[in-house]
């Protein structure tokens, strides 16, 4: 099936393809398969393939006999080489959300593939990939061709793809440009090859789609856009790329209707397409040019699977005009008539997930900036404890540090003592009182309201947690979408739990409710800034109770952020108090008052244990028995099965392990790999690790950023001198030059660890991963359970069987198949785990707001001397 699709696995097959297209008259544009570059090893590779298939192929077409009907244009000279290449393959950190180093660095490879092709008199083409990437590809395609070697070079071209909403717009700004610069390019109109990824990803994202909805808008933007480029055909040179007979039939009567001459157009097809198609443009006398994917297969893979998507669709021309014989009538109809309307389908009410930023657009980009600069300068300010809705200042200070920058001080908060503790504690207690009785509807809207005023400050919120937390963009932004998301799940949850549950039968009424349970501490971690917070606070306040809120020492700063949002929105005084302070200084006066009905902590293990030990203990006035919530850390493992999809393991492992330094519950600290592909695994982590940028959180560029602060760095750093004695150290990245800028540690990589390894059993909490090889899946299995934790885990395999088996025999919370391990949304994966991992509820999810609160029965006997009023009967007899 493959061989249908790709011409050719080595360079003399390649020649032998070129050679056999240019018998049938056919032009030909090749294209090295091998998308997926994982790092800046395997970046330089595709680079030298390239320069390595032009030197090649250009022998070969300098010896071939001219044709003047192949050779030449009205305007002169067609370069008989051609090749086309995707930019995002030039650099292994290719990310729209940092254009100009993108740009840089695919320029400086992509430049001596241009150079090279300008010396030969070769044609180089630029693929259009994914949505996400297109606006820096235009860039780059345009930077470079700017620079003076390129600037008079008309033998390139850019694909554009008119099923995106965009494309007619980019298409006008690109003439705007050829104008300014002088020389035309060549635009190869497609209709663009990703239509279902656009969409899934769009919806997954609730992002607005970027692609049309219906096909028929795609076919008309088409015609719209080739009648474009026909207009401008001599800045913008006009290859329509389509097997579709109604769109190429378009393009020629539009051209003709011009007076275009026939050489000025251009058609493409794509190699083993639409054969009939290529033999009738050439009858007409039309230049055609097959697009001639060489390669091996696997890299090839995902290039075969969009040809049989595109092949098998239902939408697809080729499959309605030669499998299912459409009439011709319908294929060649107008497709502006074909337009319908699409349904929208999301109720108003129900719960969606706040969409994330999309920093590949340049607006979200802006605002991120910009507000970067505006929270930089509200650095240092104070911040008092809020206790019964009184600012409290004292004496004490909690000096809160930019990791990135640790000179920096990202501001002065108060420092409670146990005696504030105690008056918080009291303030909650007094604010009960009132609170309880709030309806849920109301304590509901405070939800909403909070989420709103949320939104409203979104980046603001985001720029704190990069300042104060080291949180790369989009941790940050994902963070607060997280907070978000928490204040209006849980408002809908509790609306839900607030209907009574009823089972009367008559002569009795019996109701099944949930009451609060009173005063709360909630005893949050620094990783998750806003989210566990915030989460575990209006999970606390939703169900009717009050709070003392002590965010950790390192993030007080968003933890006061909170504070003043949930006033903003109309939360009573007393029923959240900030507490910010040390934890073992006031978290034992919390933890251990006899007021205190429930305790939701998130953090460590240590502390969670000994907060669990603590609250067991039950005073002579304490009339209750505590509800600690406890979510502790892990120990996640990610099994590579043998049949694996590489690319997206190595690159499933790195985000999980490495993103935001390793500091998530959730991070990947294990690889168990099996044998077969362990090696080429390792390789490929190795180099897709030495790969990663590490720089301060608000360079957008840099994926690992420092530890939260120096004793986490010297944990950590223990850690590895442990792990060199116990397995042996792959990879170790340098941070000697940020290191006395902030709390840096670099990507460490373990391999041929013991699975009872103390860096394979403890928790590290930074960039450290510790590989292990395994013999088949049952040791895997056993290595990925024999922890005492059980919080995430995932498989990368492609076997339905392994994968049926990882279901039920991988014990964790949250378990991940195929994809990464961190990022759980609410709703969508609750998220918490058990063993020592925690008590196993599940933060975001239907059963969390039940733990804040008691279920009470009620029955009431309704059945009086024989009556008994029925709810729709009226009075009811029960006998004569
Ligand atoms: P048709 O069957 O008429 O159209 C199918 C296309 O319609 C789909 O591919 C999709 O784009 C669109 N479509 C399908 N369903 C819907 C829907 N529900 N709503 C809206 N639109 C829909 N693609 C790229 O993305 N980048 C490239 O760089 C690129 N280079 C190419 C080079 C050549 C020489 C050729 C021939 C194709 C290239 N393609 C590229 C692939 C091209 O996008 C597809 O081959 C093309 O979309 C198929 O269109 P068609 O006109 O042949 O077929
Ligand atoms: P930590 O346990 O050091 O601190 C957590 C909180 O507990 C802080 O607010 C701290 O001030 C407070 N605290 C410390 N000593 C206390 C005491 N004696 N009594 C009461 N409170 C006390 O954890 P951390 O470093 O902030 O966070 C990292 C840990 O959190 C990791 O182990 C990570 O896995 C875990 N974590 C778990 C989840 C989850 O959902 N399971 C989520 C995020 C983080």
């Amino acid at each position: 099936m493959a061989r249908r699709f790709i011409a050719a696995t080595t360079i003399p097959e390649a020649i032998e393809a070129v050679e056999k297209l240019r018998k049938q008259r056919l032009e030909f544009s090749v294209d090295r398969l091998g998308e997926a570059v994982l790092s800046e090893k395997e970046a330089r590779e595709y680079q030298e393939r390239y320069l390595q298939l032009i030197e090649v192929l250009n022998a070969t077409v300098a010896g071939w006999a001219e044709d003047e009907r192949l050779d030449r244009d009205q305007a002169g000279r067609i370069p008989r080489l051609n090749v086309s290449l995707k930019l995002s393959s030039l650099y292994s950190q290719f990310d729209p959300l940092d254009p100009e180093p993108t740009s840089r660095a695919v320029r400086q490879r992509l430049r001596a593939i241009l150079s090279l092709a300008r010396k030969h008199g070769a044609f180089i083409n630029v693929d259009m990939e994914q949505y996400a990437y297109k606006d820096v590809t235009l860039r780059i395609f345009r930077e470079v061709l700017e620079e003076p070697e390129f600037r008079d070079w008309s033998d390139v071209g850019i694909a554009i793809q008119a099923y995106l909403k965009d494309s007619a717009r980019d298409l006008e700004e690109l003439a705007r440009w050829v104008e300014e610069r002088g020389a035309a390019v060549w635009v190869r109109l497609v209709k663009g090859a990703y239509w279902d990824y656009e969409t899934i990803i769009a919806q997954q994202n609730d992002w607005p789609s970027p692609v049309f909805e219906t096909k028929a808008q795609t076919d008309a933007n088409f015609e719209k856009l080739s009648e474009f480029l026909i207009e401008h055909h001599r800045k913008l040179r006009p290859a329509i790329a389509s097997h579709n007979i109604r769109s190429i039939a378009h393009a020629l009567a539009a051209a003709r209707e011009r007076g275009l001459a026939r050489e000025a157009l251009e058609f493409q097809v794509l190699y083993g397409m639409a054969r009939p198609i290529q033999r009738a443009l050439l009858q007409l006398g039309q230049r055609v040019r097959v697009y001639t994917p060489m390669g091996e297969l696997l890299p090839g893979m995902a290039y075969l699977v969009r040809r049989l998507l595109e092949n098998t669709s239902n939408e697809s021309f080729l499959r309605a005009g030669f499998l299912e014989h459409v009439p011709e009538e319908m294929l060649l109809m107008n497709p502006v008539e074909l337009i319908k309307p699409v349904k929208q389908k999301k109720q108003a009410d129900e719960f969606r997930n706040e969409p994330l930023a999309d920093f590949s657009r340049e607006a979200a980009r802006q605002a991120m900036s910009d507000t970067l600069a505006v929270v930089a300068k509200h650095l240092g300010e104070s911040h008092p404890l809020v206790i019964n809705g009184q600012r409290v200042q004292t004496e004490g200070i909690i000096e809160s540090r930019n990791p990135s920058h640790r000179d920096q001080v990202v501001g002065r908060v108060a420092r409670a003592t146990q005696d504030h503790a105690l008056r918080a504690i009291e303030a909650a207690k007094i604010a009960f009182v009132s609170w309880r009785r709030i309806s849920a509807d109301d304590r509901a809207a405070l939800l909403f309201r909070a989420a709103q005023i949320m939104r409203r400050r979104r980046f603001e919120l985001a720029a704190w947690e990069v300042h104060e937390t080291a949180k790369q963009w989009r941790e940050a932004d994902a963070d607060v979408a997280e907070a978000i998301d928490y204040c209006s799940y849980y408002g809908r949850q509790m609306l839900r739990l607030a209907r009574p549950i009823r089972s009367d039968v008559p002569g009795e009424d019996n109701e099944y409710l949930y009451i609060p349970r009173g005063v709360t501490v909630t005893i949050a971690p620094w990783n998750f800034p806003l989210a566990i917070l915030c989460g575990m606070t209006v999970a606390a306040v939703v169900t009717g109770n009050t709070v003392v809120m002590k965010p950790a020492e390192q993030s007080p700063v968003i933890g006061a952020k909170l504070m003043e949002m949930l006033e903003e929105a109309g939360l009573p005084p007393g029923v959240v108090n900030y507490l910010p302070g040390i934890g073992d200084q006031i978290g034992p006066v919390l933890v251990n008052h006899p007021d205190v009905a429930t305790i939701a902590f998130t953090g460590s293990r240590a502390v969670g244990l000994e907060i669990q030990r603590q609250a067991s203990n039950t005073p002579r006035d304490q009339q209750h028995v505590k509800r600690v919530i406890t979510e502790m850390g892990g120990k996640n493992a990610i099994i590579i099965d043998e049949d694996a999809d590489l690319d997206e393991a190595v690159h499933g492992v790195v985000a999980s392990a490495f993103g935001y330094a390793g500091q998530k519950c959730s991070a990947c600290s294990r690889a168990i790999v099996l044998d077969s592909v362990y090696d080429t695994f390792v390789n490929r982590l190795i180099e897709a690790t030495g790969s990663l940028k590490i720089g301060p959180a608000e360079d957008p560029g840099a994926f690992v950023g420092p530890v939260i602060d120096e004793e986490a760095r010297q944990r950590v750093l223990h850690f590895i001198e442990i792990g060199k004695t116990e397995a042996r150290l792959a990879y170790a990245g340098d941070v000697s030059r940020l290191a006395q800028e902030g709390w840096y540690v670099a990507p460490h990589v373990f391999v041929d660890v013991p699975e009872t390894a103390t860096i394979a059993q403890e928790e590290i909490f930074g960039p450290v991963l510790s590989v292990m090889r395994c013999a088949n899946l049952d040791e895997a299995l056993r290595i990925a359970n024999g922890t005492p934790y059980a919080l995430t885990g995932g498989i990368y395999s492609r076997s339905p069987a392994n994968i049926e088996r990882i279901r039920s025999e991988f014990i964790v919370g949250n378990l991940y198949i195929n994809r990464k391990i961190t990022g759980a949304l609410v709703e969508r994966q609750p998220f918490g785990g058990f063993k020592l991992s925690g008590v196993g509820s599940k933060a975001g999810g239907p059963d969390y707001l039940q733990q804040f609160m008691q279920p009470r029965t009620i029955t009431e006997n309704t059945l009086r001397r024989g009556f008994a009023p029925s709810a729709d009967a009226g009075v009811e007899g029960a006998g004569q």
